[in-house]
């Protein structure tokens, strides 16, 4: 499966090499390419990944790095489940040199968004101004206004990375499949750092994955805790793979904690976010990618002037191994076996006046236990405003008997036209004539017959 879908995506990336090849050399240099399309980039989670450090010569390398970068991320959860709601592409931009500067060799390179390792050699950050920064807004402000994730790919084989800015992950190309995914954790979800290295002066404030809070009921992730889970729970194997507290966390040995004893956030070499960091990246998601992708019809208040049948439906995230749950709703009201994507009514067994149509939809993914914002619901709902026309109704009149048999009684309604129609039985009706309202009215006068059994006479509106 994931080999047939890296196929696909290197398809994508020739046909983004050959239209390389067809622009001018001087707009080439900042090209977008998609590299996963999954729906528009109104409606879904957009990743672009932008070339640090590579030369016009790196460039179709530069290419190759970025679908890595993608291909990595959906190979991992939550990602993997939920590729269907991002979009990712690549940002090919020229520098002058490769590389990046290494302070700690008094090493410079003449780059586009003037990145740097740290002294340490560790830690790559780019300004946080004009000259850094503001490029990456700049570009994909022009680009792909409707970004929500940058990650700036550092042409380097030291491995380094950091969580740049809000919308801006960091890693060197050495640090794709370790480094970048702990980065994008910081910047998509806002998680913190699960480790105890200290970090001075860094601001004691907790984040989804820490906390400093140890009553069990108090915990922010105590949905995901047993009851048999001891807290704080013991750093020893047999708790690795539970949900618990335990200690060391936020850049502190002691009084900080984590919720699993291993985390991508706690090392970068573990491969696995925990249960409460994966949460977090499910709730990022929702945050910018709605359940219902689509609905139909696009309005969401309709006019009701005849009695045809009334048809909608949804068009629902489809994350990689299970299906988001739908329920049709009328006036607030589920009704019954209406779970399918497409919905129909019939007019003309509602009463007159305003009547809801609702579709609300779930994702009931295992990932989340904790949506206090409702992300991962959501309905839409259609006003529909009864306007059926009105049957024409009509009335007659007390029968006037006339001499030699005759009788006659008029008719009144709003109907255009009055079938007569006469039985003997009240079950088998004949029709005698069609007679015109005119101001709403008309008569009626038998033809003069000896007829002596009890006849019956009805008038039928004709529009
Ligand atoms: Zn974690």
């Amino acid at each position: 499966m994931l080999s047939f879908l890296n196929n696909l995506r290197y398809l994508g990336l020739a046909i983004g090499l050959l239209l390389l090849g067809l622009v001018p050399a001087g707009t080439a240099a900042e090209s977008l390419f998609p590299i996963v399309s999954n729906g528009p980039v109104a409606a879904r989670y957009n990743i672009v990944v932008l070339a640090e450090g590579y030369t016009a010569a790196q460039q179709t390398r530069f290419l190759t790095d970025a679908t890595n970068v993608v291909n990595t991320l959906f190979a991992r959860e939550p990602w993997q489940e939920y590729e269907a709601g991002f979009n990712a592409f690549a940002l090919s931009v020229v520098s002058a040199q490769s590389g990046s500067d290494h302070p700690a060799y008094s090493l410079s390179k003449d780059t586009y968004f003037n990145s740097t390792y740290d002294n340490a050699d560790r830690i790559i950050t780019i300004p946080s101004g004009p000259s850094g920064q503001g490029k990456v807004d700049a570009l994909l402000s022009t680009h792909l206004p409707e970004w929500d994730l940058a990650i700036l790919l550092v042409n380097d084989l030291v491995p380094g990375g950091s969580d740049g800015s809000a919308r801006t992950a960091i890693a060197s190309v050495s640090g794709i499949a370790d480094i970048l995914p702990h980065e994008i954790g910081h910047v998509a979800a806002g998680l913190g750092d699960e480790y105890t290295t200290p970090n001075p002066g860094f601001p004691d404030v907790e984040e989804p994955n820490t906390t400093r809070q140890t009553t069990r009921d108090k915990i922010k992730w105590k949905a995901w805790i047993a009851d048999t889970t001891p807290l704080p729970t013991p750093a020893t194997t047999d708790y690795q793979d539970r949900i618990g507290l335990f200690e060391g966390a936020h850049y502190h040995e002691t009084g900080w904690y984590r919720p699993k004893l291993n985390c991508t956030m706690q090392s970068q070499y573990t491969p696995e976010f925990c249960e409460v960091c994966r949460e977090a990246l499910v709730l990022a998601l929702y945050e910018r990618v709605r359940p219902i992708l689509a609905a139909t019809p696009a309005e969401t208040e309709l006019a009701v002037t005849n009695a045809d049948p009334l048809y909608f439906s949804v068009i629902t995230l489809e994350p990689a191994t299970h299906p988001l749950s739908i329920q049709w709703l009328l006036n607030g009201s589920p009704i019954e076996g209406a779970v399918a994507p497409q919905f129909s009514l019939n007019p003309a067994t509602l009463p007159s006046g305003q009547h809801a149509v609702s579709a609300l939809v779930a994702d009931p993914t295992a990932f989340v236990r904790n949506d206090p914002a409702g992300l991962l619901h959501q309905t839409n709902t259609w006003l529909l405003n009864m306007d059926l026309p009105v049957k024409p109704e009509l009335t007659l009149s007390q029968v006037q008997y006339l001499p030699n048999n005759s009788f006659a009684f008029s008719i009144a309604g709003t109907a255009p036209q009055a079938a007569i129609e006469s039985s003997i039985d009240l079950r088998h009706w004949t029709e005698l004539g069609i007679l015109p309202l005119v101001n709403g009215e008309a008569r009626y006068t038998n033809a003069n017959s000896p007829n002596t059994q009890p006849t019956f006479f009805r008038a039928r509106a004709i529009p």
